[in-house]
């Protein structure tokens, strides 16, 4: 490749974007107005958002207001947080604080987490029970829960508020009453809500925040705000962090995060983001669903066997040719595929979709006859 092949990677950008179903990736951001500070080199190195460091290139400040916004949107008042490079990063942080507040804890998440549920396990050392899943939801199954439950033994707990696969949520309520009836008052709730986290809150408010017993809670940047770059949020009560803290002289900071230099782009886009749309946030999210319910209309009419599961904007389908699999970047497993629909998505887009997943179906079914 040489430079000019930038051109043509651009048109290569621009139709992979415009086929792309299979992600929850929000691709409509408009993030130019970032242009002139691509000039500099911003970076949030050495600690949260509270502490500077001797480097005074950062953007802590629209940092500490997107994280504001979260802990709003989640009734947390003593907060400390961090915008992440994923939402992969804020899992690890959340586990890991989990095992820092309690050392001999053991971590229960279901087998429809998250793969980085079981890095943190790896990388920490944690010992992992897997938890089985209800069908077709994927949600916990809560009595494998209660059964699988160490008793006298702290509980680190991933609780996820929308599978990756099918969106599904598990019921705070439910393990909440495990842990009640196996008298385990030890423990950590860490909620990955890597994208379900921005659409609950506008669907269903108090089912799932701080005032429930919630230690912290991790949502990627990227997926329905939207970002060029991968980004994310943790944040956290803030006197639990309190196990981590330790004094780093050279920067002149006290850092607390798992990165050492952090990109200080991502919170100037967040935060852009954040203050032109926070007040249209809802409808965004109601708008997505609709969708998603029209989307597995169509797919049912059709016969594709679709799922759609409460406060999700996730169809689950049949897997169609690999070749539409490829053409839509359908995320696949086994025989099921699913659409992420998001605000990019225009209802002529997915009848589209829906013809051309017809089409094939029939034309199959003319080579089986023939
Ligand atoms: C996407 C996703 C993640 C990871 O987020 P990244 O930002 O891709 O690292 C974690 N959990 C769930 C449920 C996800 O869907």
């Amino acid at each position: 490749m040489d430079i000019d092949f930038l051109s043509e990677y651009q048109m290569l950008l621009t139709e992979a974007s415009q086929f792309h179903l299979g992600y929850p990736y929000n691709l409509k951001h408009d993030n130019t107005f970032l242009l002139p500070f691509l000039k500099y080199s911003i970076n949030n190195l050495g600690g949260d958002c509270f502490t500077k460091s001797h480097y005074r290139i950062d953007s802590r400040d629209f940092e500490k207001e997107v994280l504001q916004f979260f802990a709003n949107l989640y009734q947390l008042q003593d907060w400390w947080g961090y915008v992440t490079t994923s939402g992969t990063e804020g899992n690890l942080y959340g586990i890991l604080l989990g095992r820092e507040n309690y050392p001999d804890g053991i971590l229960y998440a279901s087998a429809a987490s998250h793969y980085s549920v079981n890095k943190a396990a790896k990388f920490f050392r944690i010992p992992y029970h897997q938890i089985g899943i209800q069908t077709p939801s994927e949600e916990m199954n809560y009595s494998d829960f209660y059964r699988k439950l160490v008793p006298n033994l702290p509980a680190i707990i991933c609780l996820n508020l929308g599978t990756t696969f099918t969106g599904a949520i598990d019921d705070i309520e439910q393990i909440l009453n495990a842990l009640e009836m196996k008298k385990i008052r030890q423990f950590y709730i860490h909620v990955d809500g890597a994208l379900g986290g921005m659409l609950l809150p506008y669907l269903r408010s108090h089912w799932i925040d701080f005032h429930k017993p919630i230690s912290s809670l991790s949502i990627s940047g990227h997926k329905f705000i939207g970002c060029p770059f991968p980004c994310g949020i943790v944040i956290t009560k803030k006197h639990l962090v309190e196990a981590l803290a330790s004094d780093i002289e050279y920067l002149g900071a006290q850092d607390m995060t798992i990165g050492g230099s952090r990109n200080g782009h991502t919170s100037l886009c967040l935060w852009y983001e954040i203050c032109k749309r926070h007040s249209n946030f809802a409808l965004e999210v109601a708008d997505c669903v609709a969708k998603a319910e029209h989307l597995y209309a169509q797919l049912k009419l059709r016969d594709f066997n679709p799922l759609l599961n409460p406060y999700s904007n996730t169809v689950v389908f049949d897997k169609p040719s690999d070749s539409l699999v490829k053409k839509y970047q359908l995320a696949a497993r086994g025989d099921y595929a699913h659409a992420v629909v998001m605000q990019n998505h225009y209802i002529e887009f997915l009848d589209y979709f829906v013809e051309e997943l017809a089409r094939e179906q029939l034309n199959l079914a003319k080579i089986g006859k023939g």
